[in-house]
């Protein structure tokens, strides 16, 4: 793994998971994702999700039906969820 700590640019970085709260896109809640793949870094004791986790977690929360969404639920699960829009029509980054 190339990659360094966001923060403190340590190389020794690991792979971990966690539990993250998130906000639902329209704001009526939060709710509790289980097992995210979180990155750990031992020098700076950083706990954070990598942009690509981040990225893939907020586009997937507004392409599921949101009322199906459970909390707490497990990241992959979430992952897995059927999507009613086919694209986020609310991303305009690309
Ligand atoms: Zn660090």
């Amino acid at each position: 793994m190339t990659e360094r700590c966001e923060w403190c640019e340590e190389k020794q970085i690991q792979e971990t998971t966690a539990s993250v709260y998130w906000e639902l896109p329209d704001g009526s809640r939060a709710i509790e994702i289980k097992d995210t793949p979180t990155i750990k870094c031992p020098i700076c004791e950083a706990e954070y999700q990598q942009e690509t986790i981040v990225k893939g977690i907020e586009d997937q929360l507004f392409l599921v039906d949101r009322r199906k969404i459970t909390s707490p639920i497990n990241y992959k699960d979430l992952m897995e969820m059927e999507r009613i829009l086919k694209k986020n029509y609310f991303d305009f980054s690309s």
